[in-house]
């Protein structure tokens, strides 16, 4: 170890999205200070981010099935979706904001728009879809929203879903034009080249082995140059750890109660990606099912025209899987290496209240080609084997703790932020709704580690993202208003209609 110890006001641990991202806000807020960045790999969005490794959907509610729940009488509680959906607007005025500032450009190679479907057969699900819609349709943020249980009209909207299939019990879709494909992959890349050109200082080939406090209250990161084979040391203010599946390991060195019995839960995944060029230009949709019975939220695959390298692709998955790895790039050790004296007992809990997952996540893993084509061919039912390769997506590594609903050891499946007391440190766990969100999650690490410089930032936060602070929800006319502002700036869809009543007009806090 060199004795050399650089100082820094700010050091982002991970080139991942949700690194790029709150670079680019704090480059925003507050450009005096100085930010350094380190990531093992020799490119930004390598791993979770990077576009063969997600699924590049803009979550926003209008397709997944998993943010509307039906309740016990029968009703469907719309709150988490109508939450999905504010929080990627909030991303799109902040894309659309460094778009018009000239800091990012060609939006049209990280965001285009896509229809979003949701697919249902079988009576129960159809009657489920039908009262989805009709909780949805009347809320602002999913004005536009079509509903058909019609085969011939569901032939012109997913015509390669439709041809060869048996209609022996009733089907119905959704369909949204607003939804988005975006590139998680190239918008990370694009607001490394932006942070580069801010002078941010840039790090590649450098892995942070250790995170410690140091006796003046700061951090000290000991971090291994792979190229030069030398340990370095830096010393910084403030640090997030923003190293996807490697937050949990990281965060755990830092000592902070807030890290203690806290587990991580490796998900893998596998894409099918099509090779049949016709296939490929006849569909155009993201269309998700309904997660199967005992089936975890995130392992529903879908079918999703994707566009990647500008590129029009069609890509089914991603099947999930059990890999111990914590990265795609991680170790076989990570998740035993991860089992600390304060998480193990969480660790331990879930490990018995999850049996049937990790059963599940096996079966998965073990499902054949020939059986993978067989979940295909529900959404694609003339599908053939010799038109798909296979390709290995990122890792999730979903959050375990102990919570008051849920008892000890419970699996979360959202995006969680840990912070220290003092707010010094912030680390980002968890992968879903994820990247789409990276705007709003960043802006709540914002606002935990430095309330004492919001009420000087809310003016600039809000001439980035209009609606911050407020819901979009309760205010159609702000919503109209963003809508069409976004799409100009983005090169999406025209803006949709909305209805504004008088009464709604005042802008309501959230
Ligand atoms: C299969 C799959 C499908 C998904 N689909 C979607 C989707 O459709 N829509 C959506 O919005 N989100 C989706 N997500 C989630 C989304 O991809 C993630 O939430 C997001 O990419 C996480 O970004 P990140 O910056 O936190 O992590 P990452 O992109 O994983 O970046 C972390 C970086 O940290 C680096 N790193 C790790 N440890 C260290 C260390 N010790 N030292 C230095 N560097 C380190 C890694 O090399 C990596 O580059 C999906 C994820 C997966 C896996």
């Amino acid at each position: 170890m060199s004795n050399r110890q650089t100082k820094t006001d700010v050091i982002l641990i991970g080139a991942g999205i949700m690194s790029a991202t709150l670079g680019s806000l704090l480059k925003e807020l507050i450009p005096e200070w100085e930010i350094t960045v380190f990531e093992k790999l020799e490119k930004p969005g390598e791993e979770s981010s990077n576009e063969w490794n997600n699924a590049g959907t803009g979550h926003s509610a209008l397709c997944e099935l998993n943010y509307t729940v039906e309740k016990p009488d029968g009703s469907i509680d719309i709150s988490k979706a109508i939450k999905v959906n504010e929080q990627f607007q909030v991303s799109k005025q902040f894309w659309s904001y460094l778009v018009k500032s000239n800091l990012i450009r060609n939006p049209q190679d990280f965001i285009m728009p896509l229809p979003h479907m949701s697919f249902v057969e079988g009576d129960k699900n159809v009657e489920f879809l039908r009262k989805r819609f009709n909780a949805l349709a009347d809320n602002p943020l999913f004005q536009g929203m079509e509903f058909s249980d019609d085969p011939e009209k569901l032939k012109e909207w997913i015509p390669v879903m439709m041809e060869g299939r048996k209609l022996n019990e009733p089907i119905a879709a959704t369909k949204m034009d607003s939804g988005t494909d975006v590139n998680f992959g190239a918008l990370t890349r694009m607001l490394f080249e932006h942070l580069k050109e801010e002078n941010v200082e840039i790090n590649y080939k450098h892995y942070v082995k250790d995170i410690k406090r140091t006796s003046e209250g700061l951090w000290e990161v000991k971090v291994h140059d792979i190229d030069a084979g030398q340990n370095k040391s830096y010393i910084a203010k403030f640090i997030f750890i923003g190293a996807g599946g490697g937050s949990l390991p990281l965060l755990q060195k830092t000592g902070i109660p807030e890290s203690k019995h806290i587990g991580g839960f490796p998900v893998s995944g596998l894409f099918m990606v099509c090779k049949n060029e016709e296939l490929i230009e006849k569909h155009h949709a993201k269309v998700y099912g309904k997660a199967k019975v005992g089936a975890p939220p995130m392992s529903v695959p879908h079918l999703d025209t994707r566009y990647i390298n500008n590129k029009k692709t069609l890509l089914f998955g991603p099947f999930a899987g059990f890999s111990p790895k914590f990265l795609k790039t991680g170790s076989n050790f990570d998740l035993i290496s991860s089992v600390k004296p304060n998480n193990v007992l969480t660790m331990l809990a879930a490990g018995v209240k999850e049996m049937s997952l990790t059963k599940y996540l096996i079966q998965q893993l073990m499902l054949s080609n020939e059986q993978r084509l067989e979940e295909l061919r529900e959404f694609i039912p003339n599908a053939k084997l010799e038109d798909w390769d296979m390709v290995v997506a990122g890792q999730r590594v979903q959050v375990i703790k102990d919570t008051e609903t849920g008892g000890k050891g419970t699996l979360q499946f959202g995006t969680e932020v840990v912070n220290s007391s003092d707010g010094s440190i912030a680390a980002l766990l968890g992968a879903s709704p994820g990247a789409s969100t990276a705007v709003h999650v960043m802006l709540e690490v914002l606002d935990r580690c430095f309330p004492q410089y919001m009420p000087k930032w809310e003016s600039k936060i809000k001439e980035m993202i209009p609606s911050y602070g407020v819901s979009l929800a309760k205010n159609p006319d702000l919503l109209q208003e963003i809508h069409s502002s976004t799409a100009k700036t983005l090169g999406l869809e025209e803006e949709i209609p909305t209805n504004t009543d008088d009464k709604t007009r005042q802008l309501q806090e959230v």
